[in-house]
């Protein structure tokens, strides 16, 4: 009988957003433990492991050679080694490569292992002052003028905070399409050099964050995370637009009080609020 080898494990590490100090003990201990780490930029990743004082070998896996460098790794793993994944800053995965990765390993049956630190999504999220009960996250927007306000638009009616990636030479049109897609007084946050020197969190409304970034180089610097405020929720006694159709036909034949209780039952939405919507309907109707 054959000795099987206790498979691997692929630890997903996340590293520094700009402050070295923001690695985990356990970040630091895995990465000197394991036999590879798998970096999205060798040379940038070089830089972090000198200041750790480590020095295990590294592989370089990025968008363009992901697919390709799993046929190196997955056969290590499934030969018992043990791997990191790290990206160039944060969590990877989040808006970074290792997403093929990771989904081989499951279907291979090789332990996934997080080792979870800094992501700019979570700590400009816990610094925003927006709700953080549910949010979404939406990356980066699309590249071209007319695809992201197509993205936006489809984010207007959204009533969770929403959180999207930026770059510095797209942030003035990305906060100019917001205010214009989205509402110019939508209360809004960019959480920009988060752990580094200019750390800057500003709220304010998107067309006054808009009308800062345009007038001022200095905010467009660096990397940064714009939250938006998401819509507030309609008012659980708000009548739906079906529930106004109805109600206007079903007034044109019956009293107020039976067109919304009638109007209740087709639609759903509460007999009360429609009562009301009636009510200012018929004395609109009467002027
Ligand atoms: N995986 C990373 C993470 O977990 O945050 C994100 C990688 S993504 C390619 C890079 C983007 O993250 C930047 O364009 C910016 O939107 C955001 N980001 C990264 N570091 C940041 C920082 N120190 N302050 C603000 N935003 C940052």
């Amino acid at each position: 009988m054959g000795v099987s080898i206790e498979p691997g494990v692929l630890y997903v590490v996340a590293t520094p957003i700009g402050n070295l100090e923001d690695i985990t003990a356990r970040a630091r201990r895995l990465l000197g433990e394991v036999e590879l780490i798998a970096a999205e930029d060798t040379r940038h990743t070089r830089a972090l492991l000198a200041h750790l004082g480590v020095s295990t070998p590294l592989l370089s896996l990025h968008e363009h050679n992901e697919r390709e460098r799993l046929a190196r790794l997955v056969p290590r793993l499934e030969g018992g080694a043990r791997i990191a994944l790290v990206s160039d800053a944060g969590t990877p995965l989040i808006s970074d490569p290792g997403f093929a990765l990771v989904r081989e390993c499951h279907r291979r049956g090789i332990r996934v292992s997080p080792v979870p630190g800094p992501s700019a999504l979570t700590a400009a999220l816990s610094a925003s002052g927006l709700p953080t009960d549910r949010f979404r996250f939406e990356g980066f927007l699309p590249r071209t003028a007319d695809a992201r306000r197509a993205r936006l638009l489809e984010l207007a009616a959204e009533t969770v905070t929403l959180v999207f990636y930026e770059s510095a030479h797209r942030i003035a049109a990305s906060l100019a399409d917001m205010a214009a897609t989205l509402g110019g007084d939508r209360q809004a946050v960019i959480a920009r050099e988060l752990t580094k020197r200019f750390e800057t969190v500003r709220a304010a409304s998107l067309a006054a964050l808009a009308e800062a970034v345009a007038a001022d180089a200095e905010q467009r610097l660096g990397e940064m995370v714009v939250l938006v405020d998401g819509l507030p929720p309609p008012a659980s006694d708000a009548v739906s637009p079906a529930g106004l159709r109805a109600l206007a036909i079903l007034l044109e034949e019956l009293p107020v009080k039976q067109a919304a209780a009638l109007a209740a039952r087709l639609t759903g939405d509460a007999r009360n609020a429609l009562y009301r919507a009636a009510l200012a309907r018929r004395e609109f109707d009467d002027r």
